[in-house]
């Protein structure tokens, strides 16, 4: 349980209040008619749980502490043996109590999932469970691949786009509290950490200025300018940094080799393009996997289908955090010549997929007229589950036909 864990871990601030005796684990339990051992489950229920304490609540349970430790004379004794019983789980309440506020908040502000703190938005379920965006899309996706309604781990209750709505308080909270910075250590609002660990971090990685001549040098922004005055870099003769440039243009010309070709393909008598939908379907076979596949659709004055699948159909994708898609082209009209095209599948206009283009070709006939499965170029795992998650995927096709 990540709330006992949370608070079990309290650290150096588990110290002074642990070694207050008996006197805080009675004061933590004391409220009217409570013994210890509840108030303790209430107290790491409440950090892992929908229900979060305000900071006047926090504040209050503080004070009320304070009186306990103070004394309460008015505290049975019976409750004080009951006390000694839960002195483990009354340890942990007293953590979680008289940690900093910013340490109790972690955990009841946490992703129920992932136990983090979301770093965007945040989703919860219609009892109010926490998800960051990341963990909710994946179950979104898990659910699609296992063909089940997605639910929450916390409650079971059904969990969708629609059902599930963002939480904008708890993630202005989250921004608020304190994050480490990775290169530095030292402690900043998270609003404020992406720009300090990109612009001001005094130790974060920098790359030589002379790289573009083929310095590998990276380091900590303090030892550039030390480094920059020493590079070898810049003495370097003519010839050997013709040797380095060449280099670097080769990797650079087969990325403008890429674009060139659509550029020179957008310029065939022959093209057409369409906006594609992708939908799910199920195989009857002894074990169902997931596809996709589109409505017919016309390009060229020919009828086309195009199928995708996950995982190039494993056994079981969602035991994989790797998710890729592939997809095939087929033509589903008679052809009375060999059609040869290249295609190339794009974003679309209502949907926000990173892909990469890649341009594939193929020669139709009528014999042969389905491409194998390609890879649909997706940026990485995150944005094929973004994918899965989606009811539909969205795409472009652009078809390009080849004259001889
Ligand atoms: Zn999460
Ligand atoms: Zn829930
Ligand atoms: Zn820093
Ligand atoms: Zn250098």
């Amino acid at each position: 349980m990540s709330g006992a864990e949370e608070a079990g871990g309290g650290g150096p601030a588990a110290g002074p209040a642990g070694s207050v005796p008996a006197g805080v684990g009675v004061g933590v339990g004391a409220g009217p008619g409570a013994v210890a051992g509840q108030a303790a489950v209430a107290a790491l229920g409440e950090a892992a749980g929908p229900g979060i304490p305000d900071e006047a609540g926090l504040a209050g349970a503080r004070q009320l502490q304070l009186q306990e430790a103070a004394g309460d004379p008015d505290a049975p004794p019976k409750k004080r043996l009951r006390a000694a019983e839960a002195a483990e789980a009354a340890a942990a309440a007293a953590a979680a109590g008289s940690g900093k506020l910013e340490e109790r908040l972690y955990s009841v502000l946490c992703c129920t999932v992932c136990l983090d703190l979301p770093k965007a938005s945040v989703y919860q379920c219609t009892n109010g469970h926490l998800m960051c965006a990341g963990c909710f899309i994946h179950l979104l996706a898990d659910a699609r691949l296992k063909e089940e309604q997605a639910t929450c781990p916390n409650c079971r209750c059904e969990i969708s786009k629609s059902l599930c709505c963002r939480n904008l308080a708890v993630e202005k909270a989250v921004s608020e509290l304190p994050s480490e910075c990775g290169f530095c250590l030292r402690q900043f609002p998270r609003s404020l950490l992406e720009r300090h660990q990109k612009e001001e971090c005094q130790d974060r990685v920098t790359q030589c200025k002379y790289k573009r001549i083929g310095c590998p040098w990276h380091g900590p922004f303090h030892e550039l300018t030390v480094h920059e005055a020493a590079c070898a870099h810049p003495t370097k003769t003519g010839s050997e940094l013709m040797e380095i440039l060449d280099g670097m243009d080769q990797s650079h010309r087969k990325e403008m080799q890429l674009y060139n070709s659509i550029f020179s393909l957008l310029s065939f008598e022959k093209i057409g393009y369409t906006e594609v939908q992708f939908r799910p379907y199920r195989t009857d076979d002894f074990i169902t996997r997931l596809y996709y596949e589109t409505p017919r659709f016309t390009v060229l004055n020919q009828t086309w289908v195009l199928k995708a699948r996950v995982n190039d159909s494993e056994r079981n994708p969602n035991l994989s955090c790797k998710r890729t898609l592939s997809f095939q082209l087929l033509l589903k009209s008679k052809v009375t010549a060999p059609l040869e095209c290249s295609f190339l599948l794009l974003k679309g206009p209502y949907d926000d997929v990173r892909i990469s283009p890649v341009i594939y070709h193929f020669v139709f006939t009528n014999e042969s007229n389905e491409t194998d499965y390609v890879p649909l170029p997706i940026i990485d795992s995150v944005e094929c589950n973004k994918l899965l998650a989606a009811k539909n995927i969205n795409l472009r096709l652009f078809l390009f036909q080849i004259q001889k």
